[in-house]
């Protein structure tokens, strides 16, 4: 059963909390019990496929699906046909000590397929458990890398549509290819003249205007998002991790029971909790280490137990983590807490009214027993990458460098020799400017995205990822373009 961090909902199923995304206290969804995984089941992932691996993990939390629905849901989502490496979540060992968990293998070549690529499929089962007879039109604001992988995750899922709005001129080339050359019959893109804030603005007025809601009822629709802070988001991440542990013993970097630590490149902080689950589900976890691009400020909220969004926005090269507002922090609020959902709840509301909050001291203790935190700024995540390449021949894009720094700086800090796991959430190929950059020292050649891509390929002998590889022969197929004032209009227009 599901509740709501505010206290204001409660008792509802898996199927309901992923429908209902957002509880309408404005909380968030967790699960009243966690379940627990015995060493015995882990011994026993060594030799089982990633999608096997998923259903012994997520099918306590979904207790109303059947193991027919969840094996379907599973098998549809991480096969070779949507993923590129038949391990879905393929774990390198890169010395005795370090190895990185590349999730970055599906459609988009980033982590957030991992996650997108299942829930909606969750969503759509949940639409016929629920009796819920209206279309659901998802509606997304992207400044990039959600937009497609929504879109991905999305096309074709059955009594679903969704409809993505970018900003015009706001996305790199590629982000923008891979958005308007998008195949399927239930996706619309629409370019918005405006910023990224522009169009946020734009799908939340959509959201909150009752009499456009109250119309698109009457035609069967119904409007909803696709969010991280859904909890069909957050579940499919807590697999990933049994996963890498299950590969770092059949590799031999761990013994059976012994514990890892995990490094994670952190936004929103959905990546970073999906291991604290897994961790309270009886993973043998040591630290997890959050590591932050100059938006540091779970930086400082990890070490002080004062978060504080009054700050200056930075545009960074890990746009991923461009985000002062960490909104999953709060299901670990309420965790750390033992479940205080009015403590939580005065918390989020001072972030609402100040801009800040401060946890107590025990409450600072708990986290820190589990949590550590660092960041990096642009400079240090270049010179990471080049040194990696340099020392060890692998690739890091922008975030994953990121993540590498915070864990150098975690080994010379505290001496914990705890052998660790580095989460990679993008493919180098994705940010292949920065890339180069970082490995040339700024001498890169100018060039087309694809002509970067091949030079990438070229200078290190790694593959380009097919789905990109192959954006450059894709025709566009969605030319709509729209002022800020006439998204609803645009949104009328494409459901008529
Ligand atoms: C979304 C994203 C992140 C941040 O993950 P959160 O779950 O928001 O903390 C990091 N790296 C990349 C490449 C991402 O796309």
């Amino acid at each position: 059963m599901y509740l709501s961090t505010r206290g204001g909902q409660a008792g509802l199923s898996a199927a309901e909390a992923i429908k209902t995304g957002l509880a309408d206290d404005g909380g968030l969804f967790v699960p009243s019990r966690i379940p627990q995984v015995s060493q015995e089941t882990l011994a026993q992932f060594g030799t089982m496929s990633y999608w096997e691996r998923a259903a012994v993990i997520l099918a306590p939390y979904l207790p109303d699906y059947s193991d027919g629905e969840i094996r379907a849901a599973l098998t549809a989502a991480y096969n070779t046909e949507k993923f590129d490496d038949p391990e879905v979540a393929p774990l390198r060992s890169i010395t005795a000590d370090t190895a990185v968990l590349e999730l970055w293998h599906g459609p988009t070549s980033a982590f957030k397929d991992m996650a997108l690529q299942l829930m909606p499929r969750l969503l759509s089962q949940a639409l016929r458990k629920t009796g819920e007879k209206a279309e659901i039109v998802i509606l997304v604001a992207t400044s990039g890398d959600t937009g497609k992988a929504a879109l991905e995750g999305f096309k074709d899922v059955p009594q679903t549509r969704i409809i993505v709005f970018f900003p015009h001129g706001g996305v790199s080339e590629m982000q923008r290819l891979q958005m308007v050359t998008q195949e399927g019959g239930n996706v619309a893109v629409v370019a918005v003249k405006g910023n990224f804030d522009d169009a946020q603005n734009g799908v939340k007025e959509i959201f909150n205007d009752r009499a456009f809601n109250t119309a698109l009822a009457e035609r069967g629709f119904r409007l909803s998002s696709a969010n991280s802070i859904n909890w069909g988001r957050l579940a499919p991440q807590i697999v990933y991790y049994f996963s890498a542990y299950a590969d770092m013993v059949r590799l031999g970097n761990v013994a059976p029971g012994h514990a890892v630590n995990f490094v994670v490149p952190t936004g929103n902080f959905g990546n970073i909790l999906a291991a604290y689950y897994a961790k309270r589900m009886g993973l043998p976890i040591n630290r997890l280490l959050c590591a932050s691009n100059s938006n540091n400020v779970l930086t400082h909220f990890l070490r002080y137990g004062v978060y504080d969004r009054n700050r200056p926005f930075h545009t960074t090269l890990s746009p991923s983590m461009d985000i002062l507002i960490s909104s999953n922090l709060e299901r670990l609020l309420y965790h750390i807490t033992g479940g205080d959902c009015a403590q939580v709840k005065q918390w989020m509301e001072q972030l609402r009214s100040n801009g800040r909050y401060r946890v107590r001291d025990e409450d600072l203790d708990r986290i820190q027993e589990i949590f550590w935190a660092d960041w990096a700024d642009d400079a240090v995540t270049l010179t990471t990458i080049k040194e990696v390449y340099e020392e060890h021949c692998y690739l890091l894009d922008p975030h994953t460098a990121v993540a590498w720094h915070v864990l150098r700086q975690y080994r010379e800090k505290t001496n914990d020799a705890t052998p660790t796991v580095v989460v990679s959430t993008a493919s180098p190929f994705k940010f292949n400017a920065s890339v180069l950059s970082a490995l040339t020292d700024g001498k890169q050649a100018d060039g087309d995205e694809f002509a970067m891509l091949r030079q990438l390929s070229e200078n290190t002998g790694w593959p380009i990822p097919p789905a990109l590889a192959t954006l450059a022969q894709k025709p566009v197929r969605h030319h709509r373009l729209c002022a800020r004032d006439d998204m609803k209009a645009i949104v009328q227009d494409i459901l008529s």
